[in-house]
């Protein structure tokens, strides 16, 4: 069992100064930062292992090719997917349910059909469904969270009709850290024949995942927020779905055969990776979770579970405050403004003259800042590197903000 000082000791950057002061980074839900092992294995896979994937016969390409395509395995087993073949690689999140978009949702759906989603979506959950809006005329139907923050699966339950031929919905959102009980959203959509997408961009991060369980059709994950590469990522996609998919971007790697007038396409997953790859960034990927896997899962759940606890009850000691999602089970991810005060982005500016790195905006979530009646938060997100001394300072730092502005 590692002690948190031992885990910070993995990560460099945590050791650095900002602004005089030392890093207390607290913006892991935008993006976290990385341990020795996936820049030691970044710096292998270029200095000593690079070439390009799935073309060449020479050495160099069959290491490349071996390292890369193990990834696919990792993260099928991470995430408690039954097959690797269902694990497309994207750059992200928002890749991956674009492909979906794109690839299964577009050349399906029609004028009225419905996608039900909860306001309290990603932009990357939302956008690419605005899309099919504006080109189909295909209807949003919007679920809203309760005043907790919980969004119970059967509010979105009660949402699914006869017209809705999908529910995309986030599995933990990146603002309130409320976790959505996707299981029983899939049994009560499966029920109805209804086909659900989850954005998994912040659940992988903090819950174990287990997909055979979930029983979800699409499940998509970003690796540079579980402490991997930036644009490294997958979708996992069930063969029923795989089945039903058509390839979203064309080129190299996603054929089998390019003649004047007909394609052959490759087999899936494959079939959706159209040209070069981020062959390094989805190798780092695979460090990162060979290193979160040993720490294991139930060391970071219970050392985020006391982040939170005690984030909780100092922040909660703050009566000028306001801090948005009050679900018990929530994440350790606060949502704040100050009564009264300043701008979230005047707050940011503060905390960081102190070191402390928070977000300050909307999220890329605006439709969860018009149901909160507010255009911005400050977002202080823990990762599992963070420490009880870093709430301190993060509570030092909001105090000296509140003295600044009121
Ligand atoms: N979904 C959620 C819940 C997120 O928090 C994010 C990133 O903040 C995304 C999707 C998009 O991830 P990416 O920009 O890495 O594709």
């Amino acid at each position: 069992m590692r002690d948190v000082a031992a885990v910070r000791a993995d990560f460099p950057i945590l050791s650095r100064e900002v602004n005089g002061n030392p890093l207390v980074y607290l913006d892991n839900g935008a993006s976290a930062q990385k341990p020795r092992a996936v820049l030691d294995a970044v710096i292998r896979a270029y200095s000593e292992e690079y070439s390009n994937v799935h073309r060449g016969l020479h050495h160099l390409s069959s290491v490349s090719t071996e390292n890369y395509e193990a990834v696919r395995g990792k993260i099928a087993k991470f995430l408690g997917a039954p097959s690797e073949d269902g694990i497309v690689y994207t750059t992200g999140t928002t890749m991956g349910i674009n492909l979906v978009a794109y690839g299964w949702a577009m050349p399906r759906f029609g004028a009225g059909d419905e996608i039900v989603l909860s306001v309290m979506e990603h932009h990357a959950n939302i956008v690419p469904w605005h899309f099919l809006r504006e080109r189909l005329g295909v209807v949003l139907k919007w679920v809203e969270p309760d005043a907790n923050g919980d969004l119970p699966a059967d509010r979105i339950a009660e949402a699914i009709g006869p017209a809705t031929r999908l529910v995309a919905i986030t599995h933990l959102s990146n603002v309130l850290g409320t976790v959505v009980d996707v299981k029983a959203v899939c049994s009560a959509a499966r029920k109805r024949g209804v086909p659900v997408l989850v954005d998994g961009s912040q659940a992988a991060v903090h819950l174990p995942v287990d997909l055979s369980d979930i029983g979800c059709d699409f499940y998509a994950v970003t690796g540079h927020k579980l402490y991997g590469p930036s644009a490294s990522g997958a979708i996992w996609i069930s063969a029923e779905r795989m089945a039903e998919m058509r390839p979203f971007m064309g080129g190299g790697d996603m054929i089998r055969e390019v003649r004047r007038d007909s394609v052959a396409y490759n087999d899936p997953p494959m079939k959706f990776e159209a040209g070069t790859p981020g062959i390094v960034q989805q190798i780092g990927f695979g460090a990162a979770i060979d290193y979160i896997e040993g720490l294991g899962m139930p060391w970071i759940m219970e050392h985020e579970r006391r982040l939170r606890d005690y984030a909780r009850s100092r922040l909660d000691g703050l009566n000028w405050l306001n801090t948005q999602g009050r679900s018990a089970d929530k994440a350790a991810i606060f949502s704040f403004t100050i009564d009264g005060a300043a701008h979230a982005h005047d707050i940011s500016t503060v905390l960081d003259r102190k070191g402390v790195a928070v977000r300050a905006g909307h999220h890329c979530a605006q439709p969860l800042m018009d149901h909160l009646g507010t255009p911005a938060t400050c977002r202080a997100s823990f990762g599992l590197y963070n420490t009880e001394g870093e709430v301190d300072a993060l509570v030092e730092a909001l105090e000296l903000c509140h003295d600044l502005f009121s």
